[in-house]
């Protein structure tokens, strides 16, 4: 009999799939590296085992414990897959920008939700760290895994995400796209691609208009990338260069992926692969582009898949026509 355990140990080994209509003329192979094939539907459930492991090795996880974290959901969820089956409690922060159908879930995996206001400053009591803070402070036996400062993230990429891109390429990979959010993807991943290739693959960052990674910081709409601060778990160093994006784009082209591409997924994949085509255009028919799709288009159908959403905030002529943006594709 073939069967895993639990859940938990299906994590990783996500295929990589050939883009081949958004890419128009584009004479390199451009693959799409896609997270939701993860048992909790996205690239953060990866991080979460390693997380749990380590806490609870270094005796900061005891039975009976509570994981209390500031998540817009997907880390969430992969913390909920493995906290469930160990018999934790699990309490999770989320900025009220983030869609419904997010905390929803969370939920059905029987977390509970405490949520918070976005427009405050990270440093503002009332903001999704500061609360997190305070309550794995007041709870007892409460543990934070505080993705944005956890080692174990960019260690789980450098360990699994790396090394899947690199077997199933044949090493022939030459560029790797990623969104920056806590930055543990591009930073595990673009550290184990550089040292397998000998420095022969280009590290791209995909980050929001808005974001402080790439420029001015300012509001922007898509979710999970970007931030307003430098997290730990971020070393620039890895980024050879970034391709910032704006939100009329990415959602365009997470529209357009779920129509021409058969890939639901959400605006922080469309937005990847926007940088994905930009790096893409003007390379050769043997360079191979891989671009990491984080999580499914589900959690957004209240948002980039509701035309009414959609309309509100000015994206009408997209609905006719996806590819009315600035980009050339
Ligand atoms: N996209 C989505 C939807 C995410 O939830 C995240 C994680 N915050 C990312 C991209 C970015 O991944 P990372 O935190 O590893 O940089």
């Amino acid at each position: 009999m073939r069967y895993a355990d639990n859940i938990a140990e299906l994590v990783g080994n996500t295929p990589l799939v050939r883009l081949n209509r958004v890419t128009g003329d584009i004479a390199a192979t451009v693959l799409a590296k896609i997270e939701y094939f993860n048992p909790g539907s996205s690239s953060k459930d990866r991080i979460a085992s390693r997380i749990i492991d380590a806490a609870e090795r270094d005796g900061l996880l005891r039975a009976g414990g509570t994981i209390v974290e500031p998540t817009s959901g997907n880390t969430g969820v992969g913390l909920a897959l493995v906290a469930q089956q160990r018999g934790y409690r699990m309490v999770f922060v989320v900025p009220d920008k983030f869609a419904g159908e997010k905390v929803a879930v969370l939920k059905a995996y029987g977390a509970e939700i405490v949520m918070t206001p976005t427009s405050v400053p990270p440093e503002h009591p009332d903001s999704y760290y500061s609360v997190s803070d305070r309550l794995a402070r007041e709870i007892p036996g409460a543990f934070k895994p505080n993705q944005f400062d956890n080692a174990n993230g960019p260690r789980a990429h450098y360990e699994t995400t790396g090394p899947e891109i690199w077997r199933d390429t044949d090493g022939r990979v030459t560029h790797f796209v990623a969104g920056v959010g806590t930055g543990g993807t591009i930073t595990g991943t673009g550290r184990y691609l550089r040292e397998a290739s000998g420095g022969a693959v280009t590290i791209v960052g995909a980050d929001p208009e808005g974001s402080i990674y790439s420029g001015d910081v300012g509001p922007y709409l898509v979710e999970g990338v970007g931030e307003d601060f430098w997290p730990g778990t971020f070393d620039p160093a890895v980024v050879d260069r970034y391709e910032r994006v704006g939100d009329r784009e990415s959602f365009a082209m997470a529209r357009r992926l779920a129509r021409e591409e058969g890939l639901f997924v959400g605006g922080s994949s469309g937005m990847a692969v926007v940088a994905a085509l930009r790096t893409a255009r003007g390379l050769g028919p043997d360079d191979v582009v891989v671009v990491l799709l984080p999580d499914h288009g589900r959690g957004y159908l209240s948002k980039i898949f509701d035309d009414d959403w959609m309309r509100a905030r000015g994206f009408a002529d997209l609905l006719t026509d996806p590819s009315a943006t600035d980009l050339p594709v």
